[in-house]
């Protein structure tokens, strides 16, 4: 287990995030949830909840591990992030005076064993890394019961805490909000670089990785840009890392129109020419849904909404047609 914090000078700092708070005595870091109480950091929100829902796996979105199952999905409130276009900010930003304790490892590990047609267990919502106790409790206990275990995270993380999250989650999708740091700086609160890092340190431990772009018009929706951040998940995460890019809506501080169809078609199109799977989210079209086959070209999974069918698929989630490994993380559901 690594440490959660040192001492430094009068004050205690949190090794959580790149951003090293540095805590006085009562104060709370940027995330506002890790408070210095005297003699350690703690976590104000272990067993606070914001939201508990039984989800399709495919909303976190996850479409290539376990599709077609649900997911017993909790959050809490707070991130070590800032991103003024938050979809999410009324938990994410804003940080309740008054909260409580209304659940524990145990209650969320009992009813995600008896949950119907669920796979595991997802800390999502809000950022999980920032619920860092609460998240490792619920996940070791969980994939002792045999859970999987998802995390949906901005990724903003330090490497060995990271490397103890890999211990105890299956799946992640991780956001990559944009591909320059100028967006980063300027929009979110925080730097591209430990974001990238933390890609290649999931990819390279084998654990089942999906990326989200959400696309907001005239911040990071440069063809150019979308066809470097391609090459570079190609080059560095594997072609088969699944690319969600998603449609944008005004919310919190922006009020930029939301994200065109025609926008997300051409980036769509730019991505697909380096990986093999993209898809595009938060819209209603046909295509950039269905999972295809990238060797032999042919349909393995065709979604709408939530729901998803599979044909052409074997047992163990290859291509019918040609044996290619579509799906890793894959039962047949019924
Ligand atoms: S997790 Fe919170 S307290 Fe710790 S360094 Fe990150 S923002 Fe600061």
């Amino acid at each position: 287990m690594f440490p959660l914090l040192k001492a430094n000078e009068n004050k205690l700092e949190c090794l959580l995030c790149p951003h090293y708070c540095k805590l006085a005595s009562g104060k709370t870091g940027i995330c506002r949830v890790r408070k210095n109480t005297g003699e350690k950091i703690e976590l104000l929100t272990y067993g606070v909840l914001s939201g508990y829902s039984l989800d399709p796996v495919e909303k976190k979105p996850l479409y290539h591990f376990f599709p077609g199952y649900n997911i017993l999905s909790a959050g809490s409130f707070g991130c070590n992030m800032k991103c003024d276009f938050c979809q999410n900010y009324n938990i994410s930003q804003k940080v309740p005076g008054n909260m409580f304790s209304e659940t524990t490892p145990e209650k969320i590990v009992k009813a995600a064993a008896s949950a119907e047609k669920n796979i595991g267990i997802a800390f999502t919502y809000n950022e999980p890394v920032i619920w860092f106790e609460f998240m490792r409790d619920t996940a070791t206990m969980a994939k002792k019961q045999g859970l999987y275990t998802v995390i949906v995270s901005n990724g903003f993380v330090n490497k060995e805490p990271l490397d103890e999250i890999i211990q105890f989650i299956d799946g992640f999708n991780i956001d990559l909000k944009a591909f320059n740091n100028n967006f980063y700086r300027k929009l979110t609160g925080a730097d591209i670089e430990p974001v990238k890092n933390s890609l290649i340190q999931i990819a390279k431990s084998g654990k089942h990785l999906e990326i989200t772009t959400l696309i907001i018009p005239g911040q990071n929706d440069d063809e150019r840009e979308m066809a470097l951040q391609s090459e570079w998940i190609a080059s560095e995460l594997g072609k088969d890392t699944p690319l969600h890019l998603s449609r944008y809506f005004p919310m919190y501080k922006r009020d930029d129109p939301p994200t065109t169809q025609e926008s997300l078609n051409r980036l769509y199109a730019i991505a697909s020419d380096k990986l093999d799977y993209v898809y595009m989210g938060n819209t209603s079209t046909v295509e950039g849904q269905n999972t295809i086959c990238p060797n032999c070209g042919m349909t393995v999974t065709i979604r709408s909404g939530y729901h998803t069918r599979f044909l052409n698929l074997t047992k163990d989630g290859k291509c019918s047609g040609c044996d290619t490994p579509v799906y890793k993380m894959f039962t047949l559901s019924s």
